[in-house]
């Protein structure tokens, strides 16, 4: 068959072995064409390469054995269970193979016949031999003479309707009927990289014979894998780094220096450093691509605020996006208080002002016409209408938050090419920096500004409730604020019988019982934009001394008054949320703390309050998040809009990752294959999730 009549976009359910029905269950594992069902990669496998002789069994051990049964017996326990027994020997030794209900294998089985069984050893004192293998995971029945069927076998993601057995049938039979499969990579790569070819790795994952024909088709897999986002971020950067577009930025002069002076502190070392950097890049006519890493509190807004004063000083605008309206508030109010007497004029974008027609006619005529000098905004910054006169910088705050696609989309709104600036407080191992970030540099804000104590966390059980809101009392007594975080809002019809008290119902007891004579507010992302800047803007000015709220306070918010951060089921949250919930107290001279209230009932919540309260430090907390929930995951949340890796690990494979860069970084770079990536380019565009795998298929 040639590859024409076989196309791996088709409908998995033309697979033998799958059929509309099965098609419909393998969705569930977002497998819908052929292409999804060779790509649905091992999850693991089980290594079946070498027997054991019954006389080496050690106990505790998983063990291959082939030998002969007799004594083959079924009865039944007191307790009603059917146990079918028998001894397996070969000329080593004997052991006793128990099976739990299997009453059909008493038809099945009989003395004499040959099997080769997988299973645990154990020691078993009731049976005469005094050893076990009763966890039989898969037992075979050969022939006298039959070599035993050994090799690695996969293990995939399955789902209730989809078996073990049944994914490898279709894989297997998906293979079989597969021509074999074209090279995407240019052969010099492959020969130099020492790569095995695309059609025996896409073989061998699946059904490797033996270790080493598994690790190759891996490597060659996840090569693939990181080589085509490597070249899919150079491009990105070799797109921005047209000095034709480019702005040049001249160096910093007195509305920098006016805006330096007026601030209420000095900078630390590291923030001195990273705006010197940045300053730099805008002053090179080369676009200015830059990341900064900082954890939560190190300081990041005010490099932005001075980046952003830098680009005016020259005669253009400056636009910051951040992911939340409370955030673009906060920001708005802090660049408006410092700017507007020095003659920048601040606007503020978010959805609340483009609900107005007038308002948004208003402020998008102003951006065009350059009355505004630095725009503030949400998502509504990228919206349709929005275009800039001249725009110099953008900054993207809480990069995280964002895709790759949006935050390139507002860099469009201009016909110049803006220099760009992201900052993200997730610290992410250099490695996966490279894979995330490929296509910016990195500054590192590491050091935290003077004068800080560090935020004191302690966790605590569901009784002790009452001794945390006390404690909050006191606080703002003498004359502190706090914050109470809740995982839910309120109770809707799926959670009405939850023992999770929601945010409105947390706020209703306190505010009537044991901070009744003290002003809390309720913040939740269902109140309309209005009420929320009224509230934050009271808890701000310290008028509201403990604030209800959900997570619409995770990132970015910055009240150095508040010194208690209250977090209710903080079993509900992951590390990295935590730890940036952690990060709203802990912001002024005041000694802050961190009370994470849990059930105790699940035992990985309790690992996470464990870590939480031994540090404070975001770069090891990302470690054991890392460990404990492993990289996909992570990088998943760290990076919405990449493609998934569907087989790379960016850890286990730092190796063959930086050899994919390399390699991509050679190939971007040589005129020849410009052809070859014009094509790519199209494929892999900016949110390259989808098109990344016709790539594969091309
Ligand atoms: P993040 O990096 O989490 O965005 P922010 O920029 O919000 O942190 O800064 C946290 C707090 O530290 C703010 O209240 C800010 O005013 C203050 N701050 C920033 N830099 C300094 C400094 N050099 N000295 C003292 N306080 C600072
Ligand atoms: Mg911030």
């Amino acid at each position: 068959m040639s590859y024409k009549e076989f196309d791996l976009s088709d409908n998995v359910m033309y697979v033998k072995g799958v059929g509309a029905k099965r098609a419909k269950s393998l969705e569930k594992l977002n497998i819908f064409t052929k292409y999804d069902l060779l790509t649905h990669y091992p999850r693991t496998y089980e290594n079946h390469t070498s027997l054991t002789k019954i006389g080496d069994i050690v106990i505790g051990e998983t063990v291959l054995l082939v030998g002969k049964i007799y004594g083959l017996t079924g009865r039944d326990t007191a307790r009603g269970l059917k146990i079918i027994t028998a001894v397996l020997y070969d000329d080593t030794g004997e052991v006793q193979l128990t099976w739990f209900n299997k009453e059909y294998l008493l038809n099945k089985l009989r003395d004499g016949m040959r099997l080769l069984v997988i299973g645990k050893a154990k020691e078993d004192i009731w049976s005469p031999i005094g050893l076990s293998v009763n966890q039989i995971q898969n037992f075979t029945i050969l022939d006298e003479h039959e070599e035993p069927p050994l090799g690695v076998t996969p293990i995939y993601s399955s789902t209730g309707a989809i078996s073990q057995n049944i994914l490898r049938t279709a894989i297997k039979n998906l293979l079989d009927s597969m021509p074999r499969l074209q090279e995407i990579l240019p052969q010099n790569i492959i020969a130099e990289r020492e790569l095995i070819s695309l059609d025996t790795a896409m073989r061998n994952v699946h059904f490797p014979k033996n270790l080493s024909e598994l690790n190759a088709a891996r490597r060659r897999l996840a090569f693939d894998e990181l080589f085509m986002i490597q070249c899919g971020l150079m491009l990105i950067k070799m797109q921005t780094q047209d000095e034709r577009l480019g702005i040049n930025h001249a160096e910093d002069g007195a509305l920098v220096e006016g805006v330096r002076s007026k601030l209420p502190f000095e900078l630390t070392k590291d923030q001195q450093k990273t705006f010197d950097e940045v300053s730099k890049d805008m002053q090179r006519k080369i676009p200015m691509r830059r990341l900064i890493q900082g954890d939560v509190g190190s300081g990041k807004t005010v490099v932005a605020l001075l980046a952003l004063v830098k680009t005016v000083e020259n005669g253009y605008q400056g636009a910051m996006m951040a992911p939340t309206e409370i955030l673009a508030a906060q920001h708005y109010e802090k660049f408006a208080a410092l700017l507007t007497s020095l003659g920048i004029r601040v606007g503020l974008l978010t959805a609340k002002v483009t609900r107005s027609t007038k308002m948004r006619e208003e402020i998008y005529r102003k951006i065009s016409a350059q009355e505004i000098d630095i725009v503030i905004g949400t998502h509504a910054l990228i919206q349709e209408g929005v275009s800039f006169a001249k725009l110099g910088l953008v900054v993207t705050d809480e990069q995280h938050r964002f895709g790759v696609a949006q935050r390139s989309t507002l860099e469009k709104k201009s016909n110049l090419m803006p220099d760009m600036l992201v900052m993200t407080a997730t610290p992410i191992p250099r490695t996966m920096t490279l894979t995330v970030y490929g296509d910016l540099d990195v500054s590192l804000i590491k050091e935290m500004p003077p004068g800080r104590k560090p935020i004191k966390t302690k966790a605590v059980n569901m009784d002790a409730r009452d001794k945390v809101y006390e404690f909050v009392r006191s606080e703002v007594l003498s004359g502190r604020q706090a914050y109470i975080v809740c995982p839910l809002i309120e109770r809707s019809e799926s959670n009405r019988l939850s023992d999770i008290e929601p945010a409105v119902e947390v706020f209703d007891m306190l505010s009537n019982g044991i901070l009744r004579d003290i002003q809390c507010g309720l913040l939740h992302g269902r109140m309309k934009p209005r009420e929320k800047e009224t509230i934050m803007e009271e808890f701000r000015d310290g008028k509201i001394k403990v604030l209800v709220a959900t997570t619409v306070i995770e990132v970015g918010v910055d009240v150095p008054n508040a010194t208690v951060m209250v977090v209710e089921h903080a079993e509900r949250f992951g590390l990295a949320q935590l730890h940036q919930l952690r990060g709203r107290v802990g912001r002024g001279a005041d000694k802050s703390f961190c009370l994470l209230i849990s059930d105790g009932k699940a035992s990985d919540g309790n690992e996470r309050m464990k870590i939480l309260e031994s540090t404070n430090d975001g770069f090891k907390l990302a470690e054991y998040d890392l460990k404990m929930r492993g990289a996909g995951q992570f990088f998943g949340e760290a990076q919405h809009g990449l493609p998934d890796l569907k087989i790379a690990d960016v850890f286990r494979d730092v190796d063959t990752l930086l050899q994919a860069r390399d390699a991509a970084e050679k190939f971007i770079n040589d005129e020849k294959n410009l052809n070859y990536f014009a094509n790519m380019r199209k494929n892999l565009a900016i949110a390259y999730g989808d098109k990344f795998k016709r790539i594969t298929e091309a």
